[in-house]
């Protein structure tokens, strides 16, 4: 597994109107800060996400999970992500909605795993280390344990290397000595090598290396010939789910009808269970060595009541696993069915993951936070608007919904620049609101076309094509 080239996954498009969110904004007493991290209002819920951050670090919400409750637009998904970002800037973010669990290509539980996984991260530390060393003629038994029998091949150009550290603590593979066969490095050069953690990654003229490892810089003060010249720690965060996905191979064979069906659909890879158990056990080892440490995130899932029993048994069991994220469901249902059953319970949750739940209840805002919601994300999107635009879409907001008045945001800078202007005023949202309908008014003049229209006399009627 090579950890250097593991790509992230992380889902950032659906965190993109969350920018603004750093934190919950809490005082050190826990209190909420009228406006601080880019949150305003809902001091009530963030204080109680608070309380809720203290035990998930006291680890005394193992086995349990929290519910934000409360109406559409109340900023559930801000507040989640808030209470990642308590827990620390690299704890992973995962954001999903219940519906996603239905797809036609793969099982609910799969996609239930799948983002379990993305909500785990791994820190993974290698300690980097820089060493000064002369080329010197060895003897051959020198060679031979140095080199391992690599060195015969190539004894007449480069023997082995000598540190202080002593070459026979460094493992040298083939790749490295092409490299410094290339370089055409002759006994009696200085040469630097990069370590990983023990193991020599690379080695080269002390020049080229100089400018590519900028050992001029300051921290890089010369030590005598054979220390150790630089010693830095690097870190890598990486989810179970990016590790995964590095490592799963392209489904199909190599015949010549899969590989042109792969040619009109994008190559997929599959994730096994087989492939996961592995990364588990490679993933177990770094922790045992301690090269690398378990890093628990979030994972977000909203409309929890689209979820059906099979997701919901699949989470009592997972949230019971060590390996469990911290698990934070939204909802803007009161008591509804559990989706494919007809029991009704609050939230359409079954009652032995209530049990598990502790509840936040989110609140609506009222015109004051909105605006101040509005104006924070004009100034993320670097828009610029007049106060009286503010309130307007303040009002735009109360009437419809929070996120659809800040999504006027950006259309409402195009229309601006087409007027003329690089400021957002209030003739270019008035524009907007009748080029585009809220959901609530859409839904509303369907609706009302709909009862209006005479019925339609079944079969075919003069002028239809049939
Ligand atoms: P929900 O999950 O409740 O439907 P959401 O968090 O997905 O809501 P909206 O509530 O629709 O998103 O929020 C719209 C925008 O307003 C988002 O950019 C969100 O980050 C921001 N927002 C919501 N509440 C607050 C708040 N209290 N302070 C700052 N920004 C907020």
């Amino acid at each position: 597994m090579k950890i250097e080239e593991v790509q992230s996954t992380t889902k950032k498009q659906r965190v993109a109107t969350h920018t603004h969110i750093k934190g919950l904004g809490l005082d050190v007493g826990g209190n909420a800060l009228p406006m601080a991290a880019g949150f305003v209002g809902q001091a009530e819920a963030r204080e109680a996400a608070g309380l809720v951050v203290d035990m998930i670090r006291q680890k005394k919400m193992a086995g349990r999970a929290l519910l934000l409750a409360g109406p559409p637009g109340t900023g559930k998904t801000a507040l989640a992500l808030g209470i990642s970002q308590e827990l620390g800037s690299k704890v992973p973010f995962c954001p999903m909605v219940g519906s996603e669990v239905y797809s036609s290509e793969v099982k609910k539980t799969e996609v239930l795993m799948e983002n379990f996984r993305r909500a785990i991260g791994l820190r993974i530390k290698e300690n980097k280390e820089v060493y000064e060393g002369e080329v010197t003629e060895l003897s051959p038994e020198e060679t031979e344990s140095v080199t391992g029998g690599y060195g015969k091949s190539i004894s007449h150009v480069i023997v082995g290397l000598k540190t202080v550290k002593g070459t026979k603590q460094l493992k040298l593979d083939p790749t490295i000595y092409d490299s410094l066969l290339k370089e055409k490095v002759a006994v009696g050069d200085v040469i630097y090598i990069e370590a990983n953690s023990g193991a020599v990654k690379r080695v080269g003229r002390s020049d080229a290396f100089a400018t590519e490892f900028d050992l001029e810089a300051e921290e890089y003060v010369p030590l005598p010939k054979g220390e150790v010249h630089k010693k830095k720690e690097i870190v890598q965060d990486v989810t179970l789910h990016d590790l995964d996905a590095a490592n799963a191979h392209p489904q199909g064979g190599q015949d010549i009808l899969s590989l042109m069906g792969q040619m009109m659909k994008p190559r997929k890879t599959e994730i096994t269970e087989k492939l996961r158990q592995e990364i588990n056990k490679v993933v177990n080892r770094y922790i045992d060595e301690g090269v690398a440490e378990l890093v628990p995130g979030v994972l977000f899932i909203d409309e929890v009541h689209m979820l059906d029993m099979e997701c919901f048994s699949y989470l009592n069991r997972a949230l019971e696993s060590s390996l469990s994220p911290i698990v934070i469901f939204a909802t803007n249902r009161g008591i509804c069915n559990v989706r494919g059953t007809d029991m009704p319970s609050p939230h359409g949750i079954p009652v032995d993951l209530l049990d598990r739940l502790v509840i936040i209840r989110v609140q609506t805002y009222g015109p004051a936070e909105m605006v101040q919601i509005i104006a924070i994300r004009a100034q993320v999107e670097e828009l610029v608007l007049d106060e009286e635009s503010l309130v307007y879409l303040g009002e735009i907001g109360l009437r419809t919904s929070l996120r659809h008045a800040v999504q006027l945001l950006s259309p409402a800078s195009v229309v601006a620049k087409m007027n003329g202007r690089d400021n957002i005023c209030k003739a270019d949202i008035g524009e907007l609101t009748t080029l585009y309908l809220d959901a609530k008014t859409s839904g509303r003049l369907l609706q009302e076309q709909e009862d209006n229209s005479t019925p339609r006399p079944k079969g075919l009627i003069e002028g239809d094509v049939p």
